[in-house]
């Protein structure tokens, strides 16, 4: 019985979780805890001209690359969505950081921006999941980029201005999760991650699975 239950684990599609929200929110934090959380998720590391922050790792946060490199992997077509300009830096997800995970039934976590999202969902829409996340307030997001102490006041106060155009996209995603008690909003999402793992689209084991126990049904049966 067990073996049966671990093939039909392993017969299947990964998604793609992409989570989104303003800056602050917490995004950084709930992807790290899921990670930890769930060795079968997987985190896309995107590329990004940016220059990395004190606790940023190469390979981890970013691949961190020059604007010279970005165009030649432009070229190649080695992106599977892009995002030219944000901040006024340049950010990419690779192909080799996704399709050769969810066709081996590994999910992948994004964090990227909702021009993104858009581009990921037009690509593969049965395999992107899409999770906007909400401080419980503006002051309370304030709050969390000046006490995360990675940004001048000036990137901060870039962040903040962005917040309304951020929001105005919030429609676009598949589930909204306020992250007010952190603990709590892993909790909600991993339960969307289950949720989103019982699809049948995902289960691709299942159709195998349904064909035997036709075939046992009809043998007792008879027919
Ligand atoms: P983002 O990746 O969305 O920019 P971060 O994950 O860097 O945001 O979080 C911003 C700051 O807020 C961090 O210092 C983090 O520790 C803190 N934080 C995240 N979630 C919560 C929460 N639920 N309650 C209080 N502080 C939080
Ligand atoms: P930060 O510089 O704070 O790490 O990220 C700035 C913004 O870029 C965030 O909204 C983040 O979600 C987004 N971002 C990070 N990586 C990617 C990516 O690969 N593609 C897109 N489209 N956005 C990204």
């Amino acid at each position: 019985m067990n073996q049966i239950i671990d093939k039909l684990r392993k017969e299947r599609k990964g998604a793609m979780f992409i989570i989104e929200g303003p800056s602050g929110t917490g995004k950084g934090t709930i992807a790290k805890q899921l990670l930890e959380q769930d060795k079968n998720i997987k985190f896309s590391v995107s590329v990004t001209t940016r220059a990395p922050r004190y606790n940023e790792k190469e390979g981890v946060d970013y691949y961190f690359i020059s604007n010279e490199k970005y165009d030649e992997l432009l070229k190649q077509d080695a992106f599977y969505e892009f995002v030219d300009s944000q901040y006024g830096s340049r950010y990419g997800t690779l192909r080799s950081e996704v399709d050769s995970f969810i066709n081996v039934g590994q999910d992948v976590l994004f964090d990227m921006d909702w021009e993104g999202a858009r581009q990921m969902r037009a690509k593969a829409p049965d395999d992107v999941v899409t999770i906007y996340l909400l401080p419980p307030s503006i002051k309370e997001l304030h709050e969390r980029l000046v006490n995360r102490g990675t940004d001048s006041k000036e990137i901060i106060d870039k962040r903040m201005r962005l917040v309304l155009d951020k929001l105005s996209h919030c429609d676009e995603f598949d589930y909204i999760v306020v992250n007010a008690e952190l603990e709590d909003t892993v909790k909600k999402i991993q339960r969307i991650i289950s949720g989103e793992r019982m699809k049948r689209v995902r289960q691709t084991g299942m159709k195998d699975f349904v064909t035997k126990l036709e075939n046992e049904a009809k043998e007792i049966l008879g027919l």
